[in-house]
């Protein structure tokens, strides 16, 4: 089929496309929307997340106690971002203008169209390094209320049964159609219809061909943490030993095929060894996609052993320091850590990332939420009950002995458990002590988010906080920091720094701006704000592009 339908094509009906495809149709221009999944999948990732968003000064933050502004978060961003490379220069670029946003008109823009936030601020990457390092110096984590779903309603109830708007769901793009070096359009092929549910892997059965052309094209294809060849190939050399076992924390359609078809039309691929990948995964046992994990949205208290039983490096304490957490694991030699907590610490401090794992927020139940503050979240205990990486014992011996039962671990020494164990309990015995993590902990209670949420100093032993568990932690794949190098109108730029005419980029594929807004590391909840970032400014440019 070859048809001129649109101005616009948008290849992705991630919320990065959506948020695209919706400034183009207010702006009165026809888009087509192609997508290789079906009806079920739109919204894309966005849909599972968690719907955490960076906002910078917030009246949320306000009301909670935190004094933040546009400086500190620059510090907290260049600090994390290390940006030290030639091709830094528009992701640079792009932080400088994301953080802008952040403090100035993301909050508000969001609200107009009817976002609404849960009250608590959470605290995301610590980092524990100095005021010049990696991580939030304050709580900046803004949960959507109704989570993923509840944000890319926002975009969808624009773009269904909007004249201008058209979706071609199961049409696979192969290749983008240059032409006098300029993009026109796009080719692939139709896959057969699926009736997969959200998030399964569907049939790729081809049942035709397609050629749509239009005007401009914009890539928001996603990245590409779904496909591990993919991620092994590109994984950063800095961080030693390639992982053998990894969980998927995306959906298979995050196969990152379109970063090479743009890169074959000409586009510019910067900074593909910068990922996001967490260390906190555990296996779902109801998985959706295949390798399916889920991440622990740790608080503070839990002790971290490493494969051999011996407690991570300073500060690698849970939601610290993700990145610098995976380059320790890598050069263990093993891709699994342990927590080793207590049922009073599991209780309040665990969290689970993504809609379905906090139905309380998902369905915007007040009393949900405040029977999640009573019991602890349901979904944490379903894990503990039905979850092949934790165990509980009363005492550590019985512990580490069920740990080693664990399938895929080495054999831990007992002995060196309870060094660690038995070191770190001695430590909470007096108001101040010298073991960075047990300070940490008593520096979060003064937040007043963390008040309600981490519990305070106890023996990891302690009878009345018992029984005792222990969690096996995989690496999970997330997220793609780098992607098309993009200028601040979101147009995808050659390797030699002119534009590409007709293509634009947003969202995971474009590294949520300029080809890596992030440079190394990230502050979390930076990723959906960085996709409405993008999209914004792909679909206004090309909008204003086509005349
Ligand atoms: C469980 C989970 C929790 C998360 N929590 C948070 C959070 O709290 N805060 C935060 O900031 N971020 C979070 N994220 C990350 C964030 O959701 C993603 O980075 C973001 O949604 C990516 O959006 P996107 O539009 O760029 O790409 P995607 O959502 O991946 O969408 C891309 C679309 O393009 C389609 N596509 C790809 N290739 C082709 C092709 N060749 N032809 C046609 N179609 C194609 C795909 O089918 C897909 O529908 C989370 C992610 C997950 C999975």
């Amino acid at each position: 089929m070859t048809a001129d339908v649109a101005d616009v094509i948008v290849v992705g009906a991630g919320l990065a496309g959506l948020v695209a495809a919706c400034e183009l149709a207010e702006r009165g221009r026809r888009v087509l929307i192609v997508d290789q999944e079906n009806a079920a999948n739109i919204g894309g990732q966005a849909y599972w997340s968690f719907g955490g968003l960076f906002f910078v000064d917030s009246p949320e933050q306000r009301r909670m106690g935190i004094r933040d502004s546009h400086e500190l978060a620059l510090q907290d961003w260049l600090g994390s971002a290390g940006f030290d490379r030639p091709e830094d220069h528009w992701p640079r670029q792009w932080a400088h203008a994301y953080v802008d946003f952040a403090a100035g008109e993301k909050r508000s823009w969001l609200r107009d169209r009817g976002l609404q936030t849960f009250a608590l601020v959470g605290w995301a990457e610590r980092g524990g390094y100095d005021a010049n390092g990696h991580g939030n110096s304050v709580p900046r984590f803004h949960i959507t209320w109704g989570t993923g779903p509840a944000l890319v309603d926002i975009f969808v109830r624009r773009l269904v049964g909007n004249p201008r708007v058209r979706f071609a769901h199961r049409h696979r793009v192969d290749e983008l159609i240059a032409e006098d070096g300029a993009v026109v359009g796009v080719r692939g092929a139709v896959l057969e219809p699926s009736d997969a549910v959200r998030g399964a892997p569907s049939s790729r059965n081809i049942v035709g061909e397609f050629e749509f052309r239009a005007q401009a094209v914009i890539v928001a294809s996603g990245g590409i943490g779904g496909n591990h060849d993919l991620v092994r190939k590109y994984w950063p050399k800095r961080m030693g030993r390639v992982p053998e076992q990894l969980l998927s924390g995306v959906p298979a359609h995050v196969d990152g095929r379109m970063l090479e078809i743009s890169a074959t039309a000409g586009a510019s691929v910067i900074n593909s060894d910068r990922m996001w990948h967490y260390t906190e995964g555990i296996t779902n046992y109801d998985p959706i996609w295949p390798r399916h994990g889920i991440r622990i949205l740790p608080g503070p208290s839990s002790l971290w052993l490493d494969a051999y039983g011996k407690r991570l490096p300073v500060p690698l304490y849970p939601g610290f320091d993700t990145l610098g957490t995976l380059e320790y694991i890598a050069q263990t030699g093993q891709d699994y850590t342990w927590f080793v907590l207590n049922s009073r610490i599991i209780a309040k401090e665990f969290g689970l990332s993504g809609q379905e794992q906090n139905p309380d927020l998902t369905e915007r139940s007040i009393r949900a939420v405040l029977e999640r503050s009573r019991k602890g979240p349901a979904p944490v205990h379903a894990f503990v009950d039905k979850g092949v990486d934790f165990v509980t014992a009363t005492t550590l011996r019985e512990l580490v002995a069920k740990m080693n039962v664990v399938p895929d671990v080495l054999p831990l020494d007992f002995d060196v458990v309870e060094h660690e164990v038995t070191a770190r309990d001695r430590e909470v015995a007096n108001r101040f002590t010298k073991d960075g993590q047990i300070t940490a902990i008593r520096a979060a209670r003064e937040y007043l988010g963390d008040r309600v949420r981490v519990v305070a100093p106890h023996r990891l032993t302690d009878p009345k906080a018992g029984p005792m568990i222990a969690v096996k932690l995989h690496i999970l794949t997330r997220k793609s920091l780098g992607g098309l190098e993009t200028d601040l109108d979101a147009r995808a730029l050659r390797g030699d720094g002119s534009v590409l005419p007709g293509l634009y980029a947003a969202g995971e594929a474009a590294g949520f701006g300029g080809g890596g807004v992030h440079g190394y590391r990230s502050l979390e909840g930076t990723f959906l704000g960085g996709c409405v970032f993008s999209g914004r400014a792909a679909g206004r440019h090309a909008a204003l592009s086509i005349g």
